[in-house]
């Protein structure tokens, strides 16, 4: 592995810095009683170019719940079964409404807007798990994680998906309404159980960077130069990430930073340069949306610094 370019490196590390003595960082997630335990200072950021070269910062070493940025796997994991059939339970459009709504999926008859809010998620889980037992299912949902992120110590924080599985209400009345709707296929309870579980794997800044390279590369995972998945489709869940990744905070991410992103409680964020490189990073505080607050002010300013944004 050789250097990252010097210039990439130096913004880093300035961010890096930067980001660690700043006092507005959010409001860490409480609703999941093990994620309010986590510290609000940390931050993490981590770049892996087109080389494989790595650039990092701050706490890029420290595993944190990845959350909902699993979403983008399982949707991967889920197209590559089920092909456009997936499309047949959960719709493509930005929500313009929170992650865990309720009252949308009632207008919309049980069919969430787009697979990244809570709903449509589930709903993809579902897929994926398809009449298997929840731990074949899981099971197949981290080796994709392990394979993606070159990394075999991947692992799921059970302390975390227990604290969730006994506090997530919420989610289970909308498994249970898209359920009424025969949406849900398995037993509610599976589903949630693997929900959950993929929700609580736990992933540093350089992992998930690492994981996110065959997105930013037409599909192909690029040590092995396997094809992961086609570059049509590596390009259309950029376009998802971009419209609907970070919920109703979608239009706000795409106008400050200008890169497909997926966002998760935890104050992860996995963002994709085109082409160009996987970046991951990490501050716990949330903003109003329950996306990572300084986690898109560093890659807004990343993004800028390097000329990043994919509208030029
Ligand atoms: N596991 C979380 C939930 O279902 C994921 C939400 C998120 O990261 N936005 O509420």
């Amino acid at each position: 592995m050789s250097a990252p370019d010097a210039r990439l490196a130096e913004a880093v590390r300035e961010i890096s810095a930067d980001m660690k003595q700043r006092r507005d960082r959010g409001t860490v997630a409480s609703y999941i009683p093990e994620l309010a335990q986590v510290d609000p200072g940390a931050f993490g950021l981590c770049v892996v170019d087109a080389q494989g070269n790595v650039a990092e910062g701050g706490d890029a070493a420290v595993p944190f719940s990845i959350q909902s940025i699993s979403k983008v796997f399982t949707l991967t994991l889920a197209l590559g079964m089920a092909g456009d059939r997936l499309w047949e339970r959960v719709g493509r459009e930005p929500s313009g409404s929170a992650f865990n709504s309720v009252v949308q999926l009632e207008y919309e008859r049980g069919i969430p807007r787009n697979p990244f809010i809570n709903a449509g998620a589930i709903a993809v889980t579902d897929l994926i798990l398809a009449g298997h037992k929840p731990r074949e299912a899981l099971g197949e949902i981290l080796r994709f994680m392990r394979f993606v992120s070159d990394d075999d110590t991947v692992s799921i924080d059970e302390r975390v998906a227990a604290s969730e599985q006994r506090t997530g209400f919420r989610n289970a009345a909308l498994a249970n309404y898209m359920k009424s709707f025969g949406v849900i296929t398995n037993p509610v309870d599976f589903t949630l159980g693997v929900y959950f579980h993929h929700c609580a794997i736990a992933m540093s800044c350089r992992q998930l960077a690492m994981a996110g390279r065959f997105l930013a590369h037409g599909g192909r995972h690029p040590t092995t130069g396997h094809a992961v998945i086609g570059p049509q489709r590596a390009r259309r869940i950029n376009a998802l990430m971009l419209t609907c990744g970070h919920y109703d905070g979608s239009g706000e991410f795409a106008y400050r930073v200008g890169l497909p992103g997926k966002s998760g409680v935890g104050g992860g964020v996995l963002a994709i340069v085109p082409g160009q490189a996987s970046i991951a990073v990490w501050s716990p505080g949330l903003d109003a949306s329950g996306n990572s607050h300084l986690g898109r002010v560093a890659l807004q300013e990343l993004s800028k610094r390097m000329g990043w944004s994919i509208f030029g």
